[in-house]
């Protein structure tokens, strides 16, 4: 059977409470053996670290201070980052970045906490999770400033043009996460995917949210990575096993799983 990493989900969201043994059964019989949990802010932290002490080898923890979460609070948040970061065996930095869609209250602030996340990933050899949405332009800034410290990390959710992801693939050694948008009709991002080369994507359902066909609207779930992947492959014009062994050894060199 084909092996996948779920390499963003959120399973310690309230959604998943009242059956996540079986949301858990369900990927690991569709062969998502293993999935990264990617962090929030404070209020989901402890769930978050507890959820992957119960399911070892499964689920594998981040930390990080999620850009909507930049409020007027975010010095003390911030600061959670640094002092717990050594508190536990953590596999990414993230989500971090900018969100401009939300609000744009914080974008200095988004920036300056996006920057430090990354000198903090770069200072314990790991990877950042990079979220970026309505805000290319701002992310790019942050990253020329930091891109020659030797970054590695993933574009989560990507959805920007071929010419995003070029320049980004080189300013640091980046992954791009595809997820069910590719699945949606008329979706610009599976025409980008076509052009992008396999070696530097990873798999990712960013559930509950951003649900595939012919589930959208439906609460997403890791099981799900498989008509993902069946999508790429599709695009790509190669096999759903050729996807599943090159995503599989992408995720688990960047995240040293
Ligand atoms: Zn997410």
């Amino acid at each position: 059977m084909n092996q996948f990493i779920d390499s963003h989900i959120h399973l310690y969201d309230p959604e998943y409470d009242a059956d996540l043994g079986e949301v858990i059964s369900r990927a690991k019989a569709e062969g998502v053996s293993r999935c990264i949990l990617p962090a929030i802010d404070s209020g989901t932290h402890d769930k978050m670290v507890n959820l992957a002490k119960l399911h070892p080898g499964f689920a594998f923890p981040s930390i990080g201070l999620h850009p909507t979460s930049v409020k007027s609070d975010w010095e003390k948040e911030l600061s959670l980052v640094f002092d717990n970061i050594d508190k536990n065996k953590f596999h990414a930095i993230g989500e971090i970045g900018i969100d401009g869609y939300w609000s744009k209250e914080f974008l200095n602030e988004q920036s300056f906490v996006f920057e430090k996340q990354i000198e903090l990933a770069v200072q314990k050899g790991l990877a950042v999770i990079i979220h970026s949405r309505d805000a290319t332009e701002e992310v790019f800034k942050v990253l020329e400033k930091t891109g020659h410290l030797g970054l590695s990390g993933v574009f989560h959710a990507f959805s920007g043009s071929f010419e995003t992801y070029r320049r980004l693939s080189g300013m640091g050694n980046f992954m791009f996460g595809i997820g069910g948008v590719i699945t949606f009709k008329n979706a610009s991002l599976a025409k980008v995917a076509a052009k992008m080369d396999l070696k530097e994507i990873i798999l990712e359902t960013d559930g509950p949210w951003l649900t595939p066909a012919p589930f959208r609207g439906k609460r997403n779930e890791p099981s799900y990575i498989s008509l993902i992947a069946e999508k790429l492959a599709e695009i790509k014009g190669c096999s759903i096993e050729e996807v599943a062994a090159t995503t599989t050894k992408n995720a688990e060199k960047l995240f040293n799983i």
